[in-house]
């Protein structure tokens, strides 16, 4: 049967990793939408292109030769033959990502094929901001993941931190509030969450304490 499980909120709320780790727990497959705006983000920069000329940016990317796993346990994301699972964390595609992210027709684009890339049956479990909204509103299972900025900003700097990249504090907590503006400030598919979603507020909650919740609220 097919089980469609929708995970979003904002960044910092150990989103990305409690969704791989719940898809693998319970055997499904998962999507990463934020990654594949961070893809269309990185060809907008390296075509030199300004990010808020939005005309500019759907040139760039309309046919973008993306491709992203949906296998829990192998992140894969490929822009053309190259894997920029890395260059797509970097601080610069972060910042520049809400602007790709607001132009309606990129929006588009994406929303199509993370549709198809769930249709596929069985269980998955796609993490981003809209899933449960506009994505997916029929999904089985939505949940949305929220913790106060403070507790955001200081998970995000730990995590760059550990996987070697640079990070104060204070700028990611100034970054950190900003997107937060951006991303449920926009007119296209602003951050909130859907009316029948289960919201979390992970400030004061281990992983594994989130975790627990999400795999009962999962096979439920
Ligand atoms: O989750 P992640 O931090 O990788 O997402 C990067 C950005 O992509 C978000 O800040 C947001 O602007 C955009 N995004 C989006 N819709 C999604 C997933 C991500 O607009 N479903």
């Amino acid at each position: 049967p097919t089980r469609r499980i929708a995970i979003d909120g904002p960044a910092g709320t150990g989103k990305s990793t409690l969704a791989r780790t719940l898809a693998r727990r319970i055997g499904g497959a998962y999507l990463d939408t934020g990654a594949m705006y961070r893809v269309a983000t990185l060809q907008v920069l390296r075509a030199g292109i300004d990010p808020d000329d939005a005309d500019a940016v759907i040139a760039a990317t309309s046919d973008l030769p993306l491709e992203v796993g949906t296998d829990a346990g192998a992140e894969r994301i490929l822009l053309g033959a190259e894997d920029v699972s890395e260059e797509i964390r970097t601080a610069q595609v972060t910042a520049n990502v809400s602007a790709v992210s607001a132009v309606p027709q990129v929006r588009e684009n994406m929303v199509e094929l993370q549709r198809r890339l769930a249709a596929g049956g069985g269980t998955v479990v796609l993490e981003g901001r809209d899933i449960g909204t506009v994505v997916l509103p029929d999904a089985e299972v939505k949940i949305y993941l929220t913790a106060s900025p403070e507790v955001r900003a200081q998970r995000r700097t730990d995590q760059d931190r550990s996987a070697g990249r640079d990070a104060d504090y204070d700028e990611v907590l100034a970054a950190v509030i900003e997107r937060d503006r951006k991303d449920s400030t926009r007119a296209a598919s602003p951050l909130r969450p859907a009316e029948d979603a289960v919201v979390i507020d992970t400030s004061d909650l281990t992983l594994e304490a989130v975790l627990d919740r999400l795999i009962a609220l999962a096979v439920g």
